[in-house]
């Protein structure tokens, strides 16, 4: 599944952190969300990502816990 981080809007507040570490970290770089296993450039604004299905649920509570709705499947 396509999974859209919109990192422009993200306050790293870490809540899709704590849903799903191993999808999701902050990146050191400029404090936003990132995936884990293909760090964002710093800055970069939008971030597309392909996730297996076997982590869908995990996708939508990360969606679901985000704030500003930085998270788009
Ligand atoms: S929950 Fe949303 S705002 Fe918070 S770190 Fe994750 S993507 Fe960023």
């Amino acid at each position: 599944m396509k999974v859209k981080l919109l990192r422009y809007k993200c306050i790293g507040c870490r809540f899709c952190v704590s849903a799903a570490p191993e999808l999701w970290q902050i990146s050191r770089a400029d404090g936003k969300v990132e995936p884990t296993d293909s760090p964002c450039e710093p800055d970069q604004n939008i971030c597309t990502v392909d996730i297996d299905e076997v982590y869908t649920s995990h996708v939508n509570e990360s969606v679901e816990v985000c704030p500003v709705s930085a998270i788009r499947d």
